[in-house]
């Protein structure tokens, strides 16, 4: 490809909606633009990008069998009753009308409209189990969208649906899907975890993992042992417990020692959050018990919780057995009486649930549920006690593994993909089923299985994106070889640009050539934002036939740099670097 004719408008500048470096550099290479919010043209270079990792996520599930089908964006609503969704989905669902006031949605995924079609096309036991997948265009109206193609409102999607008649069939293919995601994330280039997730209180019923991107501004925290492979998102993360205290036991001794004083008012005028009163009272956050107010279906509920820790709001909803869950809107707290700010575990006529870290605390400072006030000397257990005792916080520094005890480490990561074993939930409400051996109708049993295909585009990029220089893995650059002539209207230099090309295209190398007229400072620019592994650039020794070369691959990061090298020697180094990663 001559770089003359190709559309990739590059900026020197970052515009200013983008925030973190792969958005910068997705817009700068011209490889996207926005067009909307969370709505993006992808332009040649980003295009071919995306063809790529489609290509390899095509490779991998057609390996595991499974069968590439293409389902309507446009959907209409009924279907969405028919699974009792059409509310559930809330705002994030993108609803139209045609000419004759029918009601439509643009397909956030697919669930209902797959169910519609294999139960309408599949009988028998005898044609399970099947798994079907397809690459297409997803609508969501994201309350937030942003870092550009990472969580957009139109985006890629890879989606596949397993139905079985057996739950054995349905672990089969979930090994086997989670196996292929580890194959294409792999081959894609990107550091990744496979995590424990949660599927929620309506989620299906059951197991469920997510894969991750590792990347400092992913939106979700990724916890795991720095021993064993125990990984799972911070919603889900368990950690190692220590038995908690049983508040009918006598008091030890150390509370018998801080008994000796009894719990002290003191007056905190306009100190609401931790911070202020760690600072104020010059004591840690470890020392202070949150009382934070929840309404879980309509039932008000007191939550205690260790000042340094945060509710877990999914393990809370779990305990509690909750279909909704949210925190008490001020309005009510104000109806109750309640002083925001100065709460205390003290006369709340509602359940009172304290986490088990509250229970083990030998004194604490609370609110003292009264305004501008709080309690220090407070000992749990004795001047203020609890419902029940449950984990409901998130996993934190310091916790050890649920698993073998040794350190827990956390990590930031961007969900790239998600499996989910779905159960009956969808051919349940739908009446998705086929006969069994005995001619018996049998509910199909289904998993999802998503991959983030436009959102991966911005998670590797995000990964191999440094000080607006980019080097694309090889499996998904570009292109794979960039040859620069450092002054075009050399003909010698073009004539060596040009054998190098031939040459290296019969290997099966992409080969995008800089033919413009450009100064050698602005080829140069615009090729550490393209990012294509191999450049080739053509100068002086050009009669002699030879080059400089640059490789960056993800075995070298560091990169290979080689002056005056032969066409043989950049075979040699192609065959070696380039080519196995294809
Ligand atoms: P998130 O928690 O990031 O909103 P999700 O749980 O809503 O993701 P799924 O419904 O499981 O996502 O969708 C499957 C995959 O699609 C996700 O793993 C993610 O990679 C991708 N994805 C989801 N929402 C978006 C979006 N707004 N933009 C780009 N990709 C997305
Ligand atoms: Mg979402």
């Amino acid at each position: 490809m001559k770089q003359s004719q190709l559309l990739a408008p590059t900026l020197r500048e970052a515009p200013a909606e983008a925030e973190i470096s792969s958005h910068k550099l997705l817009l700068r290479s011209g490889m996207i633009r926005q067009t909307a919010s969370g709505v993006y043209s992808f332009l040649p270079l980003g295009r071919r990008v995306l063809l790529k990792i489609e290509r390899i996520i095509r490779e991998e599930m057609d390996r595991i069998g499974a069968q590439e089908t293409l389902l309507p964006s446009l959907q209409p609503l009924e279907l969405w009753d028919e699974s009792g969704r059409s509310d559930d989905y809330g705002p994030e669902l993108m609803r139209l009308q045609d000419r004759h006031e029918r009601p439509f949605a643009l397909g956030p995924t697919h669930e209902e409209v797959i169910t519609s079609l294999v139960r309408d096309n599949v009988q028998s036991y005898r044609q399970l189990p099947v798994t079907l997948y397809q690459i297409s265009t997803k609508y969501r109206d994201e309350r937030r969208p942003r870092f550009g193609v990472l969580r957009g409102r139109e985006f890629t999607m890879k989606d596949a649906y397993s139905f079985s008649s057996t739950y054995e069939d349905l672990d089969t293919t979930y090994t086997a899907m989670g196996e292929a995601y580890s194959r294409i994330f792999t081959r894609l280039g990107l550091r990744f975890k496979q995590v424990e997730a949660d599927a929620g209180t309506i989620g299906g019923s059951g197991e469920t993992h997510e894969y991750m991107a590792l990347a400092d501004i992913g939106e979700d925290t990724i916890v795991f042992c720095s021993h064993c492979d125990y990984a799972a998102n911070l919603e889900k993360a368990g950690y190692g417990m220590a038995p908690s205290r049983d508040i009918s036991m006598a008091l030890d001794t150390a509370q018998e020692q801080h008994r000796t004083t009894a719990k002290v008012k003191v007056h905190t005028p306009g100190m609401k959050t931790i911070r202020e009163i760690t600072q104020f009272l010059k004591i840690e956050a470890q020392d202070v018990v949150k009382t934070l107010l929840y309404v879980a279906d309509g039932r008000p509920i007191a939550v205690l919780i260790r000042g340094d820790h945060e509710v877990n709001e999914i393990k809370l909803q779990k305990v509690l057995g909750a279909q909704t869950l949210e925190l008490m809107p001020e309005e009510m707290s104000r109806e109750l009486n309640l002083p925001v700010g100065y709460l205390g575990p003290y006369d709340l006529s509602m359940t009172v649930i304290a986490d088990h870290a509250v229970t083990k605390m030998t004194t604490s400072v609370t609110g003292a549920g009264e305004q501008d006030y709080h309690y220090v000397r407070s000992i749990p257990g004795l001047d203020f006690t609890w419902d029940e005792v449950h984990d409901v916080r998130n996993a934190a520094d310091g916790d050890t593994c649920p698993s073998c005890g040794a350190a827990l480490s956390f990590e930031r990561g961007i969900e790239v993909g998600h499996i989910f074993k779905l159960g009956t939930k969808y051919s349940d409400a739908m009446g998705a089923s086929v006969l069994d051996q005995q001619g018996q109708p049998q509910v199909m049993i289904m998993g999802c299985y998503g991959i983030g295909v436009s959102r991966l585009v911005g998670a590797v990029a995000e990964q191999y994106a440094e000080d607006g220089m980019m080097h694309w893995p090889c499996a998904i650059a570009p292109y794979h070889v960039h040859i620069i002539p450092v002054s075009s209207k050399d003909a010698v230099q073009m004539k060596l640009a040009e054998e190098m090309e031939t040459a290296l295209s019969k290997l099966g190398l992409e080969i995008l050539v800089d033919d413009r007229n450009e100064r050698p400072g602005v080829k140069f620019k615009d090729a550490d934002l393209f990012g294509i592994p191999l450049r080739i650039i053509v100068g002086r020794e050009a009669a002699d036939g030879r080059v400089e070369c640059k490789l960056y691959t993800e075995t070298k990061p560091e990169g290979i740099l080689a002056s005056s090298c032969s066409l043989a020697e950049i075979m040699d180094l192609v065959k070696q670097h380039v080519i196995p990663y294809l």
